[in-house]
């Protein structure tokens, strides 16, 4: 479907938007873009090949389950088979220090989050799944290979991009030139379209890492997450299929950069002085990973023929799970939106269309991105006042059903108007 275009010039191009970057969120935006029945073209500069190899990606994503709709109504959840671990319940505490004084582990339960307790979801879905970003990018490029309306390049690095009043240009690396009446960025923390829209991000990096590695247990996790706090920052235990589990372990840059040279056997009791006995023996499995933290949001969202959408738009700590939530999202959001511009022959690219998508975003972006801020400061502190203080807050929390029902609908990023394609 052509979208109502003021030039004869845009009248002639292939694409009716172009979204630069396949990563997860952009993947995503061009499966739902392409849905609403926008020609959508999508260029990655890495093969797809290589986006689905083991050593690329070590995480794997909580997916809320208001965002794992969508992906069913992609048809990504069809190629996902085996591959979905659900979580039941969420355990947050105050973890026993692994500093030779106390076990590692989690300590006594303070906030407990149970998929029974929202009683208007769906039959039977729980608060999330867990699925590895290996497995959930093989799904999204399959889905596409047979998506009506999309178009995915890879490899093809975009160079340049340069918006004028009637379209946006983009250059690729080797000088091919695209037109197009609006280009997304979804090509991540460090966005060229950003740069292009002259929109400044503001935000700082974190002194911390983000070690990543899957463990294999003997006891069954039985669907429940665990995040408990340690000094050094969050260490969250995230259940996967057939008895693993994937370890998010906040660690100071320092102290990551000496866990990621240990010898195996070295980085495998580092691993259970935190993890702690619960489920039994562990073994460590496959490469660990070490990601830089930061925060980063970007001052606007829109300009006329630009948008932006996942990391590329905002950039949060991964403490509350919610960073490529927030760019599926984005995606059903930015769909709805032009699906109805296009409805009604609107420009795409137009600031007054753009604009409905920024409302839309923008809210929900900062809010997260200050919370994960708090809590990550809050947390990543083992000051006895502090702790008693955010011992207290849990506790209070825990106390009040309607506070944790709060919680848990917004890790199920289900807060707030929902884009059509996150709707039960
Ligand atoms: C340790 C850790 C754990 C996390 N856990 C979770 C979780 O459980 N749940 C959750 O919701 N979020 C989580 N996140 C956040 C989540 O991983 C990110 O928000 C998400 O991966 C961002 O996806 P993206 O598609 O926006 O960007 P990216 O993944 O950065 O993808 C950008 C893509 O653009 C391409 N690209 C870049 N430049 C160009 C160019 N010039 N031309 C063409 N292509 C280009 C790149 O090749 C890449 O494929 C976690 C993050 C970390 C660090």
């Amino acid at each position: 479907m052509a979208a109502g275009h003021g030039s004869s010039e845009m009248t002639q191009n292939a694409h009716d938007v172009v979204i630069v970057g396949g990563g997860m969120a952009g993947l995503a935006g061009a499966l739902a873009l392409g849905r609403a029945g926008l020609r959508t073209l999508v260029l990655d500069a890495a093969p797809a090949e290589r986006r689905v190899a083991p050593e690329f990606d070590g995480r794997a994503s909580a997916v809320a389950y208001a965002n794992f709709r969508m992906l069913g109504r992609l048809g990504v959840a069809g190629h996902l088979e085996g591959r979905v671990q659900p979580i039941t319940e969420i355990l947050v505490s105050d973890g026993h220090a692994p500093d030779g004084l106390r076990r590692g582990g989690p300590g006594p339960a303070f906030l407990h989050f149970a998929a029974r307790e929202l009683d208007d979801r769906e039959d039977g879905e729980p608060l999330g799944y867990m699925i590895e970003n290996r497995w959930l990018r093989h799904a999204l490029l399959a889905a596409l290979d047979v998506a009506p309306n999309v178009t995915h390049r890879a490899p093809a690095r975009v160079a340049d991009v340069a918006l004028s009043p009637e379209s946006a240009r983009l250059t690729l690396a080797d000088g091919e030139e695209i037109r197009a009446p609006l280009v997304v960025g979804a090509e991540g923390a460090a966005s060229l379209v950003r740069e292009a829209m002259g929109v400044r991000s503001v935000g700082w990096d974190y002194p911390q890492a983000g070690l990543v590695a899957t463990v294999r247990h003997e006891k069954p996790h039985g669907g429940m997450a665990h995040e408990y706090f340690l000094p050094s920052g969050p260490f969250a235990i995230l259940p996967l299929t057939e008895d693993r589990a994937s370890l998010v372990w906040t660690e100071r840059r320092a102290a990551a950069a000496a866990a990621m040279a240990l010898d195996e056997a070295g980085f495998e009791a580092e691993v259970r002085r935190r993890f702690g006995g619960f489920l039994g023996a562990l073994r460590v499995e496959g490469p660990r990973f070490s990601y830089p933290l930061g925060l980063r949001v970007a001052e606007a969202f829109v300009r006329p023929r630009a948008a932006l959408l996942g990391d590329a738009a905002r950039r949060i700590h991964p403490i509350a799970g919610q960073g490529l939530n927030l760019g599926f999202k984005d995606a059903a959001a930015l769909a709805d939106v032009l699906a109805e511009a296009s409805r009604v022959g609107l420009d795409l690219g137009g600031l007054d269309v753009l604009e409905r998508y920024q409302r839309w975003r923008r809210f929900d972006s900062v809010m997260l991105a200050a919370a994960t801020d708090v809590f990550n400061r809050l947390y990543s502190n083992d000051l006895p006042p502090v702790r008693f203080l955010r011992d207290l807050g849990m506790a209070a929390v825990d106390r009040l059903p309607l506070a944790r029902r709060l919680f848990t609908r917004d890790a199920g990023a289900d807060l707030g108007e929902l884009p059509s394609l996150l709707r039960t």
